[in-house]
């Protein structure tokens, strides 16, 4: 239950003045529906009034703050034209300008001969000043109220700034006193002010600096967001940890034959990760583990070797993933890679229906299926197992910190280990994964091929498709994928269809297409036809993105390239590479390119290491959008700016462990503080972590 004191901050935002339920649900869809999400709609700039000349010194084009006496109404003479009004001071003559506006309103608002105070944008129109629709007129004695400096909101159509600076007066009225939730010596060594003084402040800025998400101000309200985030994650850790784990020591023999039947031997890094697993498992508490590796750094092979412990100790393991393409390819990987091991892999997707998923539900109830690989579909309620010991999470980014505990908790104890092959800076990992112990695969698997990467311009279509032609006349696989139409899938597929349409005169029946349309069955077809059969080239909208895995391939065309985050084409990138033929990344562009999208491809011309691109790409855009948010399952913050606020992170995540091992329950002064905070920041869900709320 969340702590009364906080009641006024989650109160509807129609509670305050000025938005009654139109603008109220204007509110609710672009800002949010309580009071406190006004408290976190940070200002976007200011507007100065202090500017205040005669009207002979007046420049044009800024806001300036005017004394004048009105000298005459000229309503217009012809309907539409705008009604104008005179006034001057001592020094010259100046234009007041208004359209649709009715004269006997404006008589009352300007009346002649009388001093007022107008405030506004002023222009130079026919050698005078002349401003249109000024901001505030005012009476002389209002001055105090029209010359200062005032906060400018991000707007939605159909509110004003006025109505919204209100607005978030009000609410940072109804900010209680509240208890605080900071590390005290922490708080001091930094020299920022108290949470409710750093609102304040962040909505009063006098100058274009106040605004920086660098401020002490702002810098502590990032850090009470953070604090949170990591305390919700702490708080999942410490519940997850608490269920005693159990000690998984198999005997390495189903491992030992797999292993010897490999066409390759495991790389230091992967033997790495595999010895820091064991150590989990066998270790009588839960494992909560994150493989991080790039692209193409062979993370499944370390899945199934951790699978295989399981199973040798007379348990079960289940391999989540993201998509039904990636599940399938997953199943069939293991299961063909466990054969020599005479071990076999079930797969259950939404896709498994009636008899058949009764089966391989009875297979999992009764112990007979050691290792199951599934989607979504593996979350679901009346999947039981005999013995779950280990559950893996693919591409976990897909997913989101919920999916981790449900699959968890269908075992007893049972220890997680999730994967990851997006580059995430470190900053992020912590904000996303900080319950998670860190293993990495830092290096490729040996005798890869670099990968060349080019970018051309769309002109360079025919051009492209006869590098294309001569690829797949040697025995190229090539993939084709089409552009990204962000909120539209329809269009997705629309463009990849023509774009079939379009290679298919040229390929004929050598030419597949894949996109997030076609039946599940369809998809399938198509991907075995590439992998193994007489697809060579593979046209297909985004749906490839995610770990799909055809070592033939060697070259990919990416259209549109300009309008793919980088993440996002690091990703498309690591479809090619994965065997030990060189080869090639076409980044067909669209002219003319912002700034910001020559950024990003010449950093993918520059580097194929992950990990700089994913830092490159936090740089370049804002955490909010480092992995495309859309599907990112990273949590997104309305304060901090991981760009600028990350380093923070490790302090904080120290810091909520800590308290955690003090206080496993938040029952002390500062433990009952951060009971408000979590709720301030609506981590609601980490409380119920809690043994009373
Ligand atoms: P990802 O980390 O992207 O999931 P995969 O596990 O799909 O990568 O591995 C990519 C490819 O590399 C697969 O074809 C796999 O068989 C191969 N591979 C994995 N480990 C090694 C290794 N140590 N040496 C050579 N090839 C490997
Ligand atoms: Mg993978």
């Amino acid at each position: 239950m969340r702590p009364q004191i906080l009641f006024p901050l989650f109160a509807d935002v129609t509670s305050l003045p000025g938005l009654g339920p139109r603008l109220g649900k204007l509110v609710h869809s672009a800002i949010g529906p309580h009071v406190a999400d006004l408290l976190w709609h940070l200002p976007s700039g200011i507007i100065d009034r202090s500017y205040a000349p005669t009207l002979a010194e007046v420049l044009p084009g800024r806001i300036a703050t005017l004394m004048v006496r009105i000298t005459e109404h000229q309503p217009p003479l012809v309907p539409r034209r705008p009604y104008r009004v005179l006034a001057r001071d001592a020094t010259g003559e100046m234009e007041l300008v208004f359209f649709h506006t009715k004269g006997d309103y404006l008589a009352k608002l300007l009346p002649l001969g009388e001093t007022r105070l107008v405030s506004g944008r002023v222009e130079i129109f026919q050698g005078r000043p002349q401003m249109t629709h000024p901001d505030y007129i005012a009476k002389p004695e209002e001055a105090a109220e029209v010359t200062g400096i005032e906060t400018v909101y991000p707007l939605t159509a159909g509110l004003n700034l006025k109505t919204l600076r209100k607005a978030v007066r009000a609410a940072l009225d109804r900010v209680p006193a509240l208890p605080e939730w900071g590390n005290g010596p922490y708080l001091a060594r930094q020299g920022w002010p108290a949470f409710q003084a750093a609102l304040e402040t962040i909505h009063a800025p006098r100058a274009e600096a106040d605004l920086s998400p660098e401020t002490p101000a702002r810098t502590r309200l990032a850090y009470d967001e953070l604090l949170a985030n990591q305390l919700a994650l702490a708080l999942i850790r410490a519940h997850q940890k608490k269920q005693s784990g159990r000690v998984i020591q198999g005997d390495g023999r189903l491992r030992a034959k797999v292993e010897a039947s490999l066409p390759f031997a495991l790389t230091g890094g992967q033997r790495q990760a595999l010895a820091d697993i064991a150590g989990d498992m066998g270790a009588p508490k839960r494992m909560l583990r994150l493989l991080q590796g790039d692209v193409g750094s062979g993370k499944t092979i370390v899945a199934l070797m951790a699978m295989l412990s399981a199973v040798e100790a007379g348990g079960q393991a289940a391999l989540l993933a993201p998509t039904e393409i990636l599940a399938r390819q997953h199943a069939a990987t293991l299961a063909r890679v466990a054969a020599p091991a005479g071990v076999t892999v079930a797969l259950l997707t939404g896709r498994e229906k009636g008899k058949n998923r009764e089966a391989i539900l009875a297979g999992l109830a009764s112990g007979g299926t050691g290792i199951v690989v599934g989607t979504h579909a593996l979350l679901q309620e009346d999947v039981a197992f005999s013995d779950l010991m280990l559950a893996v999470v693919d591409e976990q980014h897909r997913f989101g910190v919920h999916q981790r505990v449900v699959i968890g908790a269908k075992g007893r104890g049972v220890d997680v280990l999730v994967m990851t092959a997006t580059p995430i800076p470190r900053t992020l990992t912590l904000t996303a994964y900080g319950d998670l112990d860190v293993s990495r695969l830092t290096e490729k698997p040996a005798g890869r091929k670099p990968i060349t990467t080019i970018a051309k311009p769309t002109e360079a279509m025919e051009e492209v498709v006869a590098g294309v032609t001569r690829a797949m006349n040697s025995g190229a696989k090539v993939y084709w994928v089409c552009p990204l139409v962000e909120e539209s899938e329809v269009i997705d597929v629309a463009a990849a269809e023509e774009r079939h349409a379009h290679l298919s005169q040229l390929f004929g029946a050598r030419v597949g297409l894949v996109h997030g349309r076609m039946k599940g069955a369809d998809k399938d077809r198509v991907m075995a036809a590439f992998s193994q059969g007489p697809v060579d080239l593979l046209v297909s909208t985004t749906v490839i993105e995610v770990g799909v895995d055809v070592p033939a391939a060697t070259v990919i065309v990416i259209e549109h390239a300009e309008r793919f985050g980088l993440a996002q084409l690091h990703q498309l990138r690591g479809r090619i590479g994965r065997g030990d033929k060189p080869s090639t990344c076409i980044l067909l562009y669209q002219k003319p390119l912002s700034e910001t999208a020559e950024s990003r491809l010449r950093i993918m011309r520059e580097t194929e290491d992950g990990f700089v691109i994913a830092e490159e790409d936090l740089r370049l855009r804002g955490a909010g959008e480092v992995l495309g948010t859309r599907q990112s399952g990273l949590p997104t913050f309305r304060v901090a700016d991981m760009s600028v606020h990350g380093e923070l992170l490790e302090a904080v995540r120290d810091d909520a462990r800590l308290v955690l091992d003090r206080d496993p329950e938040l029952q002390g002064e500062r433990g009952k503080a951060l009971r408000i905070l979590l709720y301030l920041f609506e981590r609601d869900a980490a409380v119920r972590y809690l043994r009373s709320g």
